[in-house]
């Protein structure tokens, strides 16, 4: 594979932008194809009630730090952007625990003796589990599940109830019953026993897209590289050295010495359909489930505020409550989020939204029924991150053909973070196989 003949990056969400700005600074010249006209992908700005918010609330770690590293290489400044705050779990009136910004494991232990809502057994257990995780360093024998995990280290019902599963459903947007223990355990590894910050919470105070996505598309454009937006593609072609691209357009004239597939895991089944040495890929693909992320908007008169900016929500549909207006939005705009599957799937839109006020109303005294409410529900939002999942590697069975995104293998679930990783990741695939 040449410096000199460009590499093409199917996908502009933060996977295949982070392959394309990586792949540039070790020297190839790339090409990015969109099929949307706004990059960023499942972490995109769009328009909701005349606003531009975002298609999903995220959430980002101190622990994220290949995103951080890319923002910053893109000019995306992240101390800007972000709105950085302890690990912070707070259900009003109930529970609240706050990891403290020293090193690891005092981070947790004075978290915990600072605790309101969490009995002296309670707190016993946490470090219970903690401790007999980081005797095996973090290894899961067999892995299991995290809710077969909770039950054979003794965790209370409370305690799983108000720390263990929403935190494995923030994280691996998976329900315990299905989600994958050794996924937890590293993401707790990392985001707990890195250091005294890895387990901040960054919340972004502008939209999806500008955080990461439009910085690096123009950073790109200004080093001379091309980025179509509006531009599907529908068929890779080979050819005898090196491939070409069929977009929209037809099939378009220039030459590639390699193509790195950063869609999702279901639209890189299709472009791979017609390569059929990637036969192995697909079917790891097509072994993958999918898990759904609500955001209900819910606009109240100015000056509505939140508590905080994140707050927790339990007993109910909601899991966790954002005020907009607090990171940036309008004043009075507060987003609730319900990630993986459940039982608010068989609830009709208008009814889920009025339940999520009644919810509200137990958090904000006085809330007057909303001006407008919005629900975003991204049906495939991640992959469904089980026990032993097998994930794709980015180097195919197929010489110059690449994937990279949050499903590709990986210790993390699917993430913002995992994505990014993939395509740096893929973009060090891409030099080796250049060396031959
Ligand atoms: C609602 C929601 C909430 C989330 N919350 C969090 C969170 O709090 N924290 C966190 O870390 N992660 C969160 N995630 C997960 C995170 O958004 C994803 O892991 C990440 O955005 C995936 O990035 P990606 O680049 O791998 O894929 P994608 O974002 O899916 O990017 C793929 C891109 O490829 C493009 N494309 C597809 N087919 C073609 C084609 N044929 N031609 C050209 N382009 C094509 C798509 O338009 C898209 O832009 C959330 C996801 C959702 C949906």
């Amino acid at each position: 594979m040449s410096h000199a003949i460009p590499i093409a990056v199917i996908g502009a969400g933060y996977a295949g932008l982070s392959c394309a700005v990586e792949l540039v600074g070790r020297g190839f010249a790339v090409s990015v194809f969109e099929s949307s006209r706004i990059p960023g992908g499942r972490a995109r700005v769009v328009a909701v009630g005349g606003l531009a918010l975002d298609n999903g609330q995220h959430v980002l770690l101190g622990a994220y730090r290949e995103t951080l590293r890319m923002m910053r290489r893109v000019g995306a400044n992240p101390e800007r952007l972000l709105l950085r705050r302890p690990l912070n779990l707070c259900y009003p009136n109930e529970f609240e625990l706050t990891a403290a910004r020293v090193r690891p494991p005092f981070n947790l232990i004075l978290g915990l003796l600072r605790a309101r809502g969490v009995s002296w057994m309670e707190r016993r257990a946490v470090v219970r589990l903690m401790s007999a995780l980081r005797r095996t360093g973090f290894a899961v024998a067999g892995d299991q599940t995290v809710a077969s995990l909770l039950g054979e280290a003794g965790q209370p019902p409370r305690l799983c109830q108000l720390l263990w599963e929403p935190l494995c459903v923030s994280a691996l947007n998976t329900p315990p019953e299905q989600a994958s223990a050794q996924v937890f355990a590293n993401v707790l590894k990392d985001a707990l026993f890195d250091d005294g910050t890895s387990s901040d919470m960054l919340l972004p105070r502008t939209d999806l897209t500008r955080l990461f996505p439009q910085p690096a598309v123009e950073w790109l454009q200004r080093q001379g590289h091309t980025v179509w937006l509006g531009e599907p593609v529908r068929r890779i072609v080979q050819g005898k050295s090196g491939f070409t691209i069929e977009s929209g357009r037809g099939p378009l004239p220039e030459r590639y010495a390699g193509v790195v597939i950063a869609t999702a895991p279901y639209h890189a089944a299709t472009l791979l359909e017609e390569l059929p040495e990637t036969f192995a890929q697909k079917s790891q693909i097509s072994a993958l489930d999918w898990e759904p992320i609500y955001t209900v908007y819910l606009a109240y008169p100015e000056g509505t505020r939140l508590p905080a900016p994140m707050v927790g929500m339990t007993g109910g549909f909601g899991q966790w409550a954002f005020d907009r207006g607090q990171l940036g939005g309008p004043s009075g705009l507060l987003a609730v989020v319900i990630s993986a599957s459940g039982r608010h799937q068989a609830i009709q839109r208008d009814d889920l939204s009025q339940v999520l006020h009644s919810e509200l109303c137990g958090i904000v005294a006085g809330l007057p029924p909303p001006r407008w409410t919005q629900m975003i529900a991204e049906k495939r939002a991640t992959f469904s991150c089980r026990p032993g999942l097998q994930r794709p590697s980015v180097q195919t069975d197929m010489d110059g053909i690449f994937l990279c995104g949050d499903y590709t293998q990986s210790p993390y679930p699917a993430t913002l973070e995992s994505a990014v990783r993939s395509g740096v990741a893929c973009a060090l695939a891409v030099e080796a196989a250049s060396r031959g």
